[in-house]
């Protein structure tokens, strides 16, 4: 039996009837641009993510655009973001004209570094992008603090974190703008592209949702230049009957991880992330000296609920990371490393200026050790063995 890395038929086939049902209900009414299905598509995520402004976007990407848009960051700004992400965080910043100035990580919990963040400040620094990366939120407070006393936005790119909360709270309420995809492999996933956006500003909804159709009020006057940034009523139909179900698929995955913490932190060499380590790759390193260390788990801190939307080991070692993705791939085991290169290390961001692409030397670390493991709702027991029975099987 081979277990793919995610599985999405698991999940929609079930809700095939009413997925069936609700297409047609869209391909009747004629409406395939704005309107009811959008509308309320909004309403209910706004009521599950607890935010007071929910508006669908094209896509993830296209969330992170508009909010940079809306908070009128464009040339000349600088806008600090995780170097260990996936692209569209920095992508965007990119193309709206302003600099992505990258920062280091956390090699515990993945999320941005705000000492590394402080060393990168210029007077023309005008926001900043926690990426809550793999369902766990990153340290929001200490990135509140920073974005207050240096006056900076703060723009959550929640992508992987649908349903994620911090200390209580949903992310992407916490920040100015939250910004969350549908992608097909994240927590909510749609059936193609589309995103969202989160504000409980009012002001600053009204501008996101003036951006999202060519900045056009009323019809045919542009005051300002936006976009087509709009969702299909198609996608939002059949999203809103995923919706539903997303506190249970999101349970899931949790319950998939602890089977993985209870059952691979017995393998020898195998040791969990530890939440006393965050921020420290030197304290860590140093803690883990001593020991022979094959695996690191992830950790889910207790402040956060975390949706793992990936579960992701880091395998220390020259070459270690590529033995084991040939071991599980020859298993047929699906595995996937996010990410192999940082974005400082990118090609189309080397004409950076320098302190834009310095300092990155954990999310370096990172990019050369992780790799991610099915950890998606529909699992059942049997594949999850098979898994932890690969990687038991592993003794390089
Ligand atoms: C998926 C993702 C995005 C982009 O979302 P799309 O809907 O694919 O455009 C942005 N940031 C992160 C961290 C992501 O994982």
């Amino acid at each position: 039996m081979s277990v793919p890395l995610l599985d999405v038929n698991a999940q929609n086939l079930p809700l095939e009837d009413e997925l069936k049902a609700v297409f047609e209900k869209v391909l009747r009414s004629g409406r395939f641009i704005l309107g009811e299905e959008v509308e309320a598509f909004e309403k209910e995520c706004a009521a599950e993510l607890g935010t007071k402004h929910a508006i669908s976007i094209s896509s993830g990407t296209d969330a992170l655009i508009i909010a940079l848009m809306a908070l009128g960051i464009g040339p000349g700004d600088e806008v600090i973001c995780p170097s260990f992400t996936f692209f569209a965080t920095a992508g965007s910043v990119y193309r709206t004209g302003a600099t992505p100035v990258f920062c280091d990580v956390c090699p515990v919990c993945f999320g941005i570094d705000v000492e590394s963040a402080e060393s990168k400040i210029t007077s023309r620094t005008k926001a900043i992008i926690p990426v809550h990366l793999f369902g766990q939120s990153s340290d929001l407070d200490s990135v509140k603090e920073f974005a207050k006393e240096h006056g900076l936005h703060v723009i959550e790119d929640v992508a992987q974190s649908f349903g994620a909360t911090y200390k209580g709270r949903g992310c992407g309420t916490i920040g100015d703008i939250g910004c969350y995809s549908f992608f097909p492999s994240k927590n909510l996933g749609g059936f193609g592209d589309g995103g969202l956006v989160t504000t409980e500003d009012d002001e600053l909804a009204r501008k996101l949702l003036h951006l999202r159709n060519h900045g056009m009020h009323p019809k045919y006057y542009h005051s300002v230049v936006g976009g087509n940034f709009r969702m299909d009523a198609l996608q939002c139909a059949l999203l809103r009957v995923k919706l539903k179900h997303v506190g249970e698929y999101a349970a899931g995955r949790l319950r998939n991880a602890a089977c993985y913490q209870e059952a691979l932190s017995k393998l020898p060499g195998v040791v969990q992330a530890s939440e006393a380590d965050c921020g420290c790759i030197e304290g860590q390193a140093a803690k883990l000296a001593d020991q022979d260390v094959r695996l690191i788990l992830p950790v889910a801190y207790g402040h956060n609920g975390h949706v793992w939307n990936q579960f992701t080991l880091r395998v220390p070692g020259e070459g270690r990371r590529e033995a084991l993705r040939a071991h599980l791939t020859a298993k047929g085991i699906g595995c996937e490393i996010y990410y192999p290169v940082s974005m400082h290390r990118q090609e189309c961001f080397a004409g950076l200026p320098a302190h834009a692409l310095s300092n990155c030397g954990v999310s370096d670390t990172l990019s050369s050790e992780v790799i991610s493991i099915p950890v998606y709702a529909e699992l059942t027991t049997a594949q999850l063995d098979e898994v932890i029975a690969a990687i038991a099987s592993f003794t390089d």
